[in-house]
C-alpha cells in the first residue's frame, strides 16, 4: 500500500543524521565498550522522591483520562514558574502540557502555519526540526549562521527570508552550538518578527543551563507575547526525559486552539506524570542547578583539556549539554571525523552536518559521561585529531 508522502518524506530523502549514534549502538551490542557522547541524555536517572511522588499518585488513582489541557495545578505551577522567571503576566490559560519538548515543537507548528507556509528555522539546528516542520505540513526553509559569528544569527541573514514565511523557530541555549542568543540578538528577531508579522517558536527546553550570560525569553520583549508560542520539558531540567512532559505557552486564543488539537491528537499527558512534574517544579531552582551541575563541571573541564591543544576548536559553550568543536583543521568533515573515532578509539560523537551545514567540520560532544571518563576522552579526541591534522 502506497504511504502518504508527508511521512514518507518527513526527513527530506536524505540522512536523519543517526547514523553515527545507530553504529556506535550497533558496537555494544556486540559487546564493543564504545563511550558514548552522542545523544543529550543525563547520566543520571530521574530522582528517586520525583519517583515515589509518581508511584503515589498512580497508586492514588491518578491513573484515568487527566484533563486534555493539563492539570489545573501543573497549569497554574509551570504558568507561576513563566511568570516569575520572565515578568510576563502568565496564567494557567496560557499553558498547554504536552507530551514532551517534541510534541510541543509540532504542535506549535500546526498552530502558527497553514500548509505550504514558510516556517524558518537556523542552522546549525537540533535534528528533528526539519521533519516536525514537514509533518506539520509546513516548509522548511533553513537560514545559516557561522562559526565565525559563533552561531548567532544575522539579522540581514533573515531578512533575507522572513518576508515570505509565517513563522520562525529558534533555540536558546542551542543544541548543538551551546551557545545562548544575546539580548542583541533577540531583540533584533523579535524586531524582524514584528515587522513581517512572524509567529515566534521559541524552543527554551535548556533554559536551566545557561553558564555565561543569561537567558532571555523573547516572550518578555515588548509586543511579543501575542505572537510567542514558548517551548518548554521537563526533560533537561529535571532529568525526566522518559517521562515525556512538556508545555507550549501562547495567547489564550493559540492555547485554546492546540487544546482542541490535543484533543484529537494526543489527549494529554497522563495524571500521575503531569503530578510527578509538578512536585519535580516544586523542589525549586536549588534543585535544577543540582541537575544542570554536572554539564558545568564537565565544560570546564573540557576548556582545561582544549586550552592544553591547537588542533580542535571550541565553540564558546555557554549553555546546554553539549559543545561544538572545530576540528577542520584535521581535512576531514565532522563526519569522516566522527567515524574515524569511533573505529580507532570507540568513541562516539555527533558529527556536525546531522544538525545542518553550517556545522559542517565540526562535532558536538554531549558531556553525558562521568567526569574523569569525560576528560580522558576529550583528550584522545584531541590527540586524534592533531594526528591526522599532522599527516
Ligand atoms: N528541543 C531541543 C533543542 C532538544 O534538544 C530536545 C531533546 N533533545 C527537544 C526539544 C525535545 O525534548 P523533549 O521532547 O524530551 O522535551
Amino acid at each position: 500500500m502506497q504511504l502518504s508522502t508527508r511521512i514518507t518524506g518527513l526527513t527530506g530523502g536524505g540522512s536523519d543524521g543517526w547514523d553515527v549514534f545507530l553504529k556506535a549502538r550497533a558496537m555494544i551490542a556486540k559487546g564493543i565498550n564504545v563511550t558514548e557522547l552522542t545523544i543529550g541524555e543525563h547520566d543520571i536517572r530521574t530522582a528517586a522522591p520525583i519517583l515515589r511522588d509518581m508511584h503515589a499518585a498512580a497508586m492514588n488513582g491518578h491513573t484515568g483520562y487527566a484533563a486534555v489541557p493539563g492539570t489545573r495545578a501543573l497549569r497554574q505551577t509551570v504558568a507561576a514558574r513563566v511568570q516569575a522567571r520572565t515578568d510576563v503576566a502568565t496564567t494557567p490559560d496560557n499553558v498547554l502540557i504536552t507530551p514532551g519538548g517534541q510534541a510541543a515543537l509540532f504542535a506549535a507548528h500546526m498552530a502558527a502555519c497553514d500548509p505550504g507556509d514558510t516556517a524558518l528555522y537556523f542552522d546549525p539546528y537540533y535534528a528533528t526540526y526539519p521533519g516536525t516542520i514537514r509533518g506539520a505540513g509546513a516548509m522548511p526553509q533553513v537560514i545559516e549562521t557561522r562559526a565565525l559569528d559563533a552561531f548567532q544569527p544575522r539579522a540581514a541573514a533573515l531578512r533575507a527570508h522572513s518576508k515570505a514565511a509565517r513563522s520562525l523557530l529558534i533555540n536558546t541555549p542551542n543544541n548543538p552550538t551551546g551557545v545562548v542568543y544575546s539580548d542583541e540578538t533577540l531583540n533584533a528577531i523579535a524586531d524582524i518578527c514584528r515587522e513581517d508579522d512572524l509567529w515566534l517558536i521559541s524552543d527554551e527546553v535548556y533554559d536551566t543551563q545557561v553558564w555565561e550570560g543569561h537567558h532571555l525569553s523573547p516572550r518578555a520583549l515588548p509586543g511579543m507575547a501575542e505572537r510567542t508560542l514558548v517551548v518548554g520539558s521537563m526533560s533537561k531540567s529535571h532529568a525526566m526525559t522518559g517521562s515525556r512532559c512538556g508545555w507550549i505557552i501562547g495567547p489564550q486564543d493559540a492555547i485554546a486552539n492546540l487544546i482542541t488539537l490535543a484533543t484529537h491528537t494526543t489527549y494529554g499527558v497522563p495524571g500521575f506524570i503531569q503530578d510527578a512534574a509538578k512536585f519535580a517544579l516544586d523542589q525549586g531552582e536549588a534543585f535544577e542547578a543540582e541537575i544542570a551541575a554536572p554539564f558545568k563541571r564537565r565544560r570546564a573541564l573540557a576548556k582545561g583539556v582544549l586550552a592544553r591543544q591547537n588542533t580542535v576548536g571550541l565553540i564558546p559553550a555557554q549553555g546546554a549539554m553539549y559543545l561544538m568543536l572545530d576540528i577542520r583543521a584535521t581535512g576531514m568533515s565532522g563526519e569522516a571525523f566522527a567515524y574515524d573515532l569511533l573505529a580507532e578509539h570507540h568513541i562516539a560523537v555527533m558529527p556536525g552536518e546531522s544538525f545542518g551545514s553550517s556545522a559542517a567540520g565540526h562535532i558536538r560532544v554531549a558531556m553525558t559521561i562521568e567526569d574523569a571518563g569525560f576528560e580522558q576522552a576529550l583528550q584522545t579526541l584531541c590527540a586524534h585529531a592533531d594526528a591526522l591534522s599532522r599527516r
